[in-house]
């Protein structure tokens, strides 16, 4: 479907679509350019991605990468296991599944997930003016990198910006408009209100000492079976793929926390 459309003759596609474009291209594609705010991404120097709500897709960017990164890491898992010295089988084995586990249910959430946006073909005379070019974009090194746990961001030689992956380049696209002021932000983890750059409420977001999910992996990865209430049950969350000894109260509450 993407490709009759695509395919079209017309010199620009301006359209909403209803498939997951966006998603696949995010999972896909070998490069990916981005603005400043994550409002314009474009794929593989041809495909123009414009979403109106920036932190919408930033969100969505952030979630591919992740599913990209476990990708890769399930895949070295697979080809370190067909190596003949494999220092530990068992435990690359329980990793490979649960990596597996894991991309069988976010894969299929994160194609679902609701988002508008349009998707248009950059002509040639687009692409004549698309980066800032060398020197220009660059941005302190991101350190957490939230975009790859072990990739060193470094400037792009070519398009300017900040490559933070092997195909991913923040702040490298020409914008018309800079604006250095950033709107008021509010971190609803921790209640820090500050004037924050995208990038930067991203990076605060890795660091919140409030993050809401380093609390519940914390929460859930200590408990000593000593713990566990009279009236606990055996709980299987899908949302945390885990097994959790609860008690009913505690099963509410835990599923409520998933509903936030
Ligand atoms: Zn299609
Ligand atoms: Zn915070
Ligand atoms: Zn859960």
């Amino acid at each position: 479907m993407c490709r009759s459309l695509l395919e079209t003759t017309k010199p620009y596609l301006v359209t909403t679509l209803r498939i997951p474009a966006a998603q696949t291209l995010l999972l896909f594609s070998q490069s990916i350019d981005t603005n400043s705010n994550f409002s314009r991404l474009v794929c593989d120097s041809w495909l123009l991605l414009e979403f109106p709500v920036p932190e919408a897709a930033t969100n969505l960017l952030l979630k591919a990468t992740k599913l990209r990164n476990k990708w890769e890491e399930l895949l070295n898992l697979r080809l370190e296991a067909v190596q003949p010295a494999v220092r530990d089988e068992s435990k690359s084995a329980s990793s490979a599944f649960r990596l597996e586990r894991e991309l069988s249910s976010d894969l299929p959430r994160f194609m679902h997930t609701e988002i508008v946006y349009t998707l248009k073909r950059l002509m040639a005379a687009d692409l004549k003016r698309l980066h800032v070019g060398p020197g220009a974009g660059e941005f302190a090194p991101l350190c957490p990198n939230p975009f790859h746990p072990s990739w060193e961001s470094c400037p792009h030689p070519v398009k300017g910006g900040v490559q933070v992956n092997s195909y991913l380049t923040y702040n490298c696209l020409l914008q018309e408009e800079v604006t250095q002021e950033f709107d008021t932000w509010h971190c609803p983890s921790c209640d820090m209100v500050a004037s924050l750059s995208p990038m930067e409420r991203l990076l605060h977001a890795q660091t919140c000492p409030q993050k809401q999910d380093n609390a519940d992996s914390r929460m859930e990865e200590e408990e000593p079976p000593g713990s566990r209430k009279p009236n606990s049950q055996p709980f299987n969350c899908e949302h945390c793929q885990k097994t959790l000894h609860l008690t009913p109260t505690e099963i509410l509450r835990h599923k409520k926390q998933h509903s936030l």
